[in-house]
């Protein structure tokens, strides 16, 4: 099949134009944010820039996407984000492994078993962090019990795309997302709050506005904080 490649720039945007033998265009963002614009030979490069102009919201609103997206799932682990801090990291191979420890100079130590490959790093990591919030939050969920008023029978963690925690108010039960860990303490209590706030009140209107107030004042400052990325509470 012929097919022809060229570049075209749209408002700082760059398009990989491929002609090939097609009928329609097609326009397409790959899952790591190149844009693909698949056209007919016979269209000329302003028709194509033309129509890329006529789809810029839909690409800007999908390349945010996967921008977010990417900051969340970092590939290059050459820094490690824990607790609101941005840790370097030193990867060894070692019998006692996986392990993650932070040292003295403030580097995050990644013990993984020889022959173990890197790509293995972001499971080792999540486990990591399961591990720390582990230990994070039970005793903020045993204060916070005494101070709201209200009893969490069990509380788990998982990845989650939208939300930094989500409450089942009939069994009081708490997820939290696992991402918690990457943030500052003040917010990993906001989130715990904040869900436990739910047990008292289920949606977000004036009555749980009053509830965080009357609990964490600050509430909103720590909301702001957290949604510097996508994902909400
Ligand atoms: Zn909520």
């Amino acid at each position: 099949m012929n097919v022809q490649y060229s570049k075209l720039q749209v408002q700082g945007l760059e398009i990989n134009l491929i002609r090939k033998e097609v009928r329609g265009i097609r326009l397409s963002i790959r899952p790591d944010g190149e844009i693909r614009l698949s056209i007919p030979f016979v269209i000329t490069d302003s028709v194509a820039r033309a129509f890329v102009v006529s789809r810029l919201p839909w690409l800007c609103q999908h390349l945010e996407k996967i921008n977010k997206q990417k900051a969340l799932e970092p590939d290059d682990f050459s820094t490690v984000p824990y607790l609101g801090s941005s840790y370097q990291t030193l990867i060894f191979y070692h019998r006692i492994a996986p392990r993650v420890v932070i040292d003295s100079s403030e580097r995050m130590c990644i013990f993984l078993k020889p022959g173990t490959p890197e790509t293995a790093l972001p499971k080792v990591l999540d486990a990591w962090y399961r591990t720390e919030l582990k230990k994070i939050i039970p005793p903020l969920i045993k204060e916070w019990e005494s101070i709201i008023g209200v009893k969490v029978e069990s509380f788990q963690f998982k990845r989650m795309k939208t939300r930094w925690g989500t409450c089942n108010v009939i069994d009081h039960r708490i997820w939290f997302n696992v991402e918690l860990a990457k943030k500052t303490f003040p917010c990993i209590e906001y989130i715990v709050v904040h869900e436990m706030c739910h047990l008292l009140e289920r949606g977000h209107g004036t009555k749980f506005k009053a509830c965080m107030d009357k609990f964490l004042p600050d509430w909103r400052n720590f909301k702001k904080e957290l949604n510097g990325i996508p994902v909400r509470s």
